[in-house]
């Protein structure tokens, strides 16, 4: 009974121009994931894997091709839709945790309820079981900066999940951890993704940590090759 939903990049290029130089990050670049499916991504530092996670995750428009997601294609959706459908279906977990320094654990993970229109009743509900899944259910009055590294991760994993999002998306989220919180940070977000059912994709710069997924690619001159 998976909740996932499928992924289908074709053809997908990403091109800046600087200085009246074009630089070209994606280039006919193909990915398609079955709903559910879980993969990391790999790749040497610069080489679009962050530009990348932004295509999928509707932050940023493509420069040419096509994507589908859930068989929808998103390629001609404005702002609006395309912000509508994030909240609705992506959960978001960057490298630096993102999290807002003025309010508490549990206000960061209510947040995404509250905005798409949740009363404060579910919000708080949810955000509480979250909190208490990824292990700070004594953390939920804590503000960012009276967390650990590893504690503002977590609390940056349950933001992204409370949507109960199709697909999620996460930007080397351990980047910035010791290798043993990031270990157990990377044990969360694989068991509540399993519970969530969501399609999966990572990027990480661990060996170790890809070798956790059963499909891992290396973006590497702009498209991704399965390894
Ligand atoms: P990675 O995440 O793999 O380290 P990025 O996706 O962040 O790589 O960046 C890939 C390349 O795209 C880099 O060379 C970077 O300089 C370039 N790039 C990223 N964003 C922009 C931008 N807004 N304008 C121009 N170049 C960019
Ligand atoms: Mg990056």
């Amino acid at each position: 009974m998976s909740r996932g939903i499928s992924v289908q990049a074709v053809g997908l290029g990403r091109h800046y121009r600087m200085a009246g130089h074009k630089i070209v990050v994606l280039e006919d670049l193909g990915l398609t994931l079955e709903p559910g499916e879980r993969i990391a991504v790999v790749g040497r530092s610069g080489s679009g894997k962050s530009t990348l996670l932004h295509q999928l995750g509707l932050l940023d428009r493509a420069s040419e091709g096509s994507l589908r997601l859930g068989g929808r294609v998103v390629d001609g959706l404005n702002d609006a839709e395309r912000a509508t459908l994030r909240s609705r279906e992506i959960g978001y977990v960057f490298q630096a945790h993102n999290l807002l320094p003025e309010h508490t654990a549990m206000m960061n993970v209510m947040l995404p309820v509250l905005l798409a229109g949740g009363s404060r009743g579910v919000a708080t509900q949810r955000a509480r079981a979250l909190l208490g899944a990824v292990g700070l259910g004594s953390r939920v009055a804590h503000r960012p900066g009276e967390l650990s590294g590893g504690e503002q991760q977590r609390v940056a994993l349950a933001r992204a999940l409370v949507m109960g999002p199709s697909l999620v998306l996460a930007d080397e989220p351990t980047g910035n951890l010791d290798p043993r919180t990031a270990s157990g940070v990377f044990d969360l977000l694989l068991q509540l993704n399993q519970q969530l059912g969501s399609t999966l994709v990572v990027v990480t710069h661990s060996k170790l940590l890809a070798d956790r997924f059963d499909r891992r690619f290396v973006l590497d001159e702009g498209r991704l090759r399965e390894s």
